[in-house]
């Protein structure tokens, strides 16, 4: 089956796939994720969404939807950072997009309070004016492989010999106006793709924002980014699917090329992103209230999401705005 297929039914299948089984954040479970990291990321993001809100009239009532919402941290620290802005919380309708049961439990106790609506799908989010924001969510959607043979870009694949997983070359080919040597491998992913457009759509329509943080590069470019994560440590993806994190970098020039008839801006380096959202102040006035060791921890967070050798440049912050909507801060 073609790598995309492989990738959708290890993570999203009914019954075995990654994300329906279980709760995959944290120090016990795969991977930790930015807002897990500090509060300071989603009181940022939650600054960010509710200045857009202000500045283009408190449009009111509004979606505030949020793509793979994980544990639901970064919604929570987005709305106590957004509750500052007048009748924010009053105009809004908490829209999640999440198909994992066991990560929808976690949402509803951390968002216990703002009534939120479930959706396995963006499209019966209802119309109107919309803010959404999508962290490490693009990552998690399929992408096709093309491998460079004598000449051609032919479709990856995965085959199964005797128990085992392992790529394979199939006959379908693809062009690509980019060169390179036999064995490169290119990157697309239509998932994303599709999903852009439909939240491009939406927001030129009704208005609104979207923002999307998460690692990846500017295509077009050659490279295998499949990688799959398990228990902190990265394992190859064709083992054990279902039961590692399977994830691609995310290609920001595609998501761009998607969304159209929308302003995008971006995309900048979640360093930069948060810096210029005010990181050092709220920083500071979160150590004004803590001890040392807490003053430490602040410190150390705010470097892990920030420098160059760890978050911050590899992250990236990408935001579209579709009609009458101001230009988003942190860019
Ligand atoms: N945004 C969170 C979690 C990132 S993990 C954080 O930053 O901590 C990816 C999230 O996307 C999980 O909540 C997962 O269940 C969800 N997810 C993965 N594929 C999805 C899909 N196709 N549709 C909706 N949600 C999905």
């Amino acid at each position: 089956m073609p790598v995309a297929d492989f990738m959708e039914a290890a993570l999203a299948h009914p019954e075995f796939g990654y994300y329906r089984t279980r709760d995959p954040l944290g120090a016990t479970g795969d991977f930790t994720t930015a807002p897990e990291i500090s509060q300071v990321f989603g009181e940022l993001v939650g600054a960010c969404v509710a200045d857009v809100w202000l500045r283009a009239g408190s449009p009111a009532p509004f979606n505030l939807v949020e793509a793979g919402p994980g544990r639901g941290t970064l919604m929570a620290d987005l709305l106590r950072a957004a509750r500052n802005a007048p009748g924010f919380i009053d105009a809004m309708r908490l829209h999640l997009v999440e198909t994992s049961p066991a990560l929808r439990k976690k949402q509803a106790k951390a968002l216990d309070g703002y009534s939120p609506d479930w959706h396995e799908r963006i499209d019966t989010v209802p119309d109107g004016f919309t803010l959404l924001v999508a962290n490490e969510f693009l990552d998690a959607l399929p992408v096709e492989q093309y491998v460079r043979e004598n000449g051609a870009w032919r479709r990856r694949g995965v085959t199964c010999e005797n128990g085992a997983f392992k790529p394979a070359t199939m006959t379908e080919t693809a062009s690509f106006d980019i060169d390179a040597g036999d064995g490169a491998i290119i990157e697309t992913s239509p998932a994303v793709a599709g999903f852009v457009k439909s939240v491009a759509e939406r927001l030129s329509r009704d208005g609104g924002m979207a923002l999307f943080i998460d690692y990846g590069y500017e295509g077009p470019a050659v490279g295998d980014t499949l990688q799959a994560v398990r228990a902190h440590k990265h394992v190859s993806p064709f083992d054990e699917p279902g039961e590692a994190d399977i994830t691609a970098h995310v290609d920001f020039t595609a998501v761009k090329n998607a969304a159209v008839a929308v302003q995008a801006y971006g995309p900048v380096g979640q360093g930069a992103f948060l810096q210029a959202l005010g990181m050092d102040v709220r920083a500071e006035q979160l150590m004004r209230n803590a001890d040392d060791t807490q003053r430490g921890e602040i410190a150390g967070a705010c470097r892990r999401l920030t420098a160059a050798t760890e978050m911050g440049t590899l992250f990236k912050a990408l935001a579209i705005t579709g009609k009458n909507t101001p230009a988003p801060g942190g860019f």
